[in-house]
């Protein structure tokens, strides 16, 4: 079958569907290559992006679903305070400048704790997606559509909100339930 021609009669998706795992680094008390190792933690989100999205959109998208894992009081709520959205997020990336507060992105495979774009002997736990303001085209990143949430520890453990991963309920059935039992 000739895949070029069936391609060229249907247009590409114009969105693209993508998973995206929380996760955070936890320390190993027996370790062989490192002492610390990621962890998968609360819910995965799922989400569209535009095909060829940009850094910093795909950095917003993920923060509008994600930012529920805080609690409401907590500082990050407020603008420019994550890191991606300062003029200087490249010095973050450098390791000179603070930490990636509160999370990064990594690109990685669908299980969530490997590089989607390293070979596996390089041992990578994800490269940095770049909150850039030019789209960004990755096309492994594309085609795999995984991505990790990579919560700084400290920072989660501090803010993290325990009703996050409650059911939501909506204010409908809430409502329903109190008449119920009222
Ligand atoms: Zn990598």
């Amino acid at each position: 079958m000739n895949f070029d021609r069936i391609e060229s009669r249907f247009d590409l998706p114009r969105d693209i569907f993508v998973i995206a795992y929380n996760r955070r680094f936890i320390k190993k008390t027996e370790y062989i290559f490192s002492k610390y190792v990621p962890q998968l933690i609360s819910n995965p989100l799922f989400f569209t992006l535009p095909l060829v999205p940009s850094g910093r959109r795909i950095y917003d998208e993920v923060w509008a679903s994600a930012h529920v894992l805080l609690k409401p009081n907590s500082r990050f709520h407020r603008p420019m305070t994550r890191w991606w959205e300062r003029k200087n997020w490249r010095e973050f990336t450098q390791g000179s400048k603070g930490i990636f507060s509160p999370f990064v992105l990594k690109a990685v495979d669908k299980s969530g704790y490997v590089c989607s774009l390293c070979h596996w002997m390089k041992k990578c736990n994800g490269c940095i997606i770049l909150p850039t303001d030019a789209p960004i085209f990755e096309e492994d990143l594309i085609k795999k559509c995984f991505i990790a949430i990579e919560w700084h520890s400290k920072i989660l453990a501090e803010n993290y909100n325990p009703v996050a991963n409650e059911v939501v309920e909506h204010a409908s059935t809430r409502k329903m339930a109190n008449e119920v039992t009222d």
